[in-house]
């Protein structure tokens, strides 16, 4: 059993800041009391100073694009082509592939993200070797083989038989194996011939429990290009049965009302990349329009074309972007941020009992603790209250302020 002494912020319920200066009594990684400092014994742990957040649930990050980080000035399919692709291509070298794992993961710890859902590597060995780095250090990572039969680099492509026999080794060492979980993974509906699409499927029925992700509706001329070869973008994955609630589709900034209504009626989530979002001028997120649909919307970093593993960071330019849209932007407070980026996306990855900090559930923590002096201790000394620190965090803080990271209540970092 251990007693943590620290003011925690969390959102078990969307809209709703809760805040509790107190403690938490975690015992085999689950929370089973929480309260007051008066009604506990002496705490183990002191966090006082910053706050302590549920750890952070990343629902669209690519785990080869460490180091294309940074590639500014070009749109989606430029930018495809001569940033991300060659250096996922690099990752067919087993020795490279470990060390990007090892970057990624520990990008992500250092970020305060505990739980993610990654797109993986067009190379099966480079994806085992993201599932072991993630088991090493602890996260709750849910990935799998990225696949594409077309349009890619040849180095990237394979065939639907190949496809669906990694696929199905791969989910068979490591779906449902300590905390990781399998993704079926097309690029995206451009890169996949309908044979493609239909090996898809048959890995996501061979593996019960498996989720779904992929790119939907990012880019105009890619919405005109999937247009061309399927028809609508939404719909190129619903016809092979690839939606359902396990599914998570990324970006969506130009959606029809008719494929929102799809993916509202299949509860099919939306991982919303602001930042990235941004960078390539794809375009400004519907939000309003996701929610009147009933559509689930979480954070992605993406980081590739995002700027970095920061959640904070994308839930501050997730309300930047409602403010630049005006009357149809939807007006987002601290709080919703914060449910964006931690029980919005635990919702969206089917996790229960991750998200927040209410009994019952894990103990996943960030505790953003700020050196003494910098502009964010200022910030958060002098806040008004809750809604105002978790404001100024959003607006602040960063990997640096991370002091400590907990998985299970196992702390992984710091
Ligand atoms: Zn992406």
């Amino acid at each position: 059993m251990t007693l943590y002494r620290g003011t925690f912020l969390d959102t078990p319920v969307a809209g709703a800041l809760r805040a509790l200066d107190g403690v938490l009594q975690v015992e085999d990684g689950v929370v089973v009391a929480r309260g007051p400092a008066e009604d506990f014994p002496a705490a183990d742990v002191d966090l006082r100073g910053g706050v302590v957040l549920p750890g952070l649930v990343d629902t669209h990050v690519h785990f080869p694009q460490v180091r294309a980080i940074g590639g500014l000035g070009m749109p989606l399919l430029d930018w495809l082509d001569e940033c991300a692709l060659p250096e996922e291509a690099r990752l067919a070298a087993p020795d490279y592939a470990a060390s990007v794992a090892a970057e990624f993961v520990d990008g992500l710890a250092r970020a305060g993200t505990t739980t993610a859902l990654v797109f993986g590597s067009h190379f099966a060995q480079a994806v085992d070797a993201l599932f072991t780095e993630a088991a090493r250090v602890g996260l709750r990572v849910t990935s799998g083989l990225v696949v594409s039969d077309r349009l890619l680099p040849p180095e990237l492509l394979t065939s639907p038989e190949r496809a669906l026999d990694e696929g199905r080794a791969l989910a068979e060492r490591w779906h449902g194996v300590g905390r990781a979980r399998y993704a079926v993974t097309p690029r995206f509906s451009l890169s996949c011939s309908t044979s493609m699409l239909e090996s898809c499927a048959s890995v996501l029925e061979a593996v019960p429990g498996a989720f779904f992700t992929s790119h939907v509706n990012e880019n105009l001329a890619e919405v005109a290009a999937v247009a061309d070869l399927h028809g609508g973008y939404v719909d190129s994955y619903d016809r092979f049965g690839l939606l359902g609630p396990a599914s998570v589709l990324a970006h969506d900034v130009h959606p029809t009302d008719a494929e929102l209504a799809v993916l509202g009626s299949r509860g099919t989530a939306v991982a919303h990349c602001p930042t990235s979002n941004a960078a390539l001028g794809s375009g400004l997120f519907p939000l309003r329009r996701h929610r009147a649909a009933g559509v689930r919307v979480a954070l992605g970093s993406d980081v590739g074309a995002g700027t970095g593993f920061c959640l904070l960071k994308e839930g501050l330019q997730a309300y930047f972007g409602q403010r630049l849209l005006g009357d149809e932007g939807e007006p987002l407070t601290p709080a919703d941020l914060l449910h964006l980026a931690t029980a919005a996306g635990a919702d969206a990855l089917g996790l229960p009992d991750v998200g927040h900090l209410s009994v019952g559930m894990r103990f996943d923590a960030v505790w953003v603790r700020p050196t003494d002096g910098c502009t964010l201790d200022v910030a958060l000394r002098t806040a008004a209250g809750p809604d105002a620190a978790l404001a100024k965090v959003f607006a602040l803080a960063g990997p640096p302020d991370m002091a400590g990271v907990w998985v299970d209540g196992t702390r992984i970092r710091g």
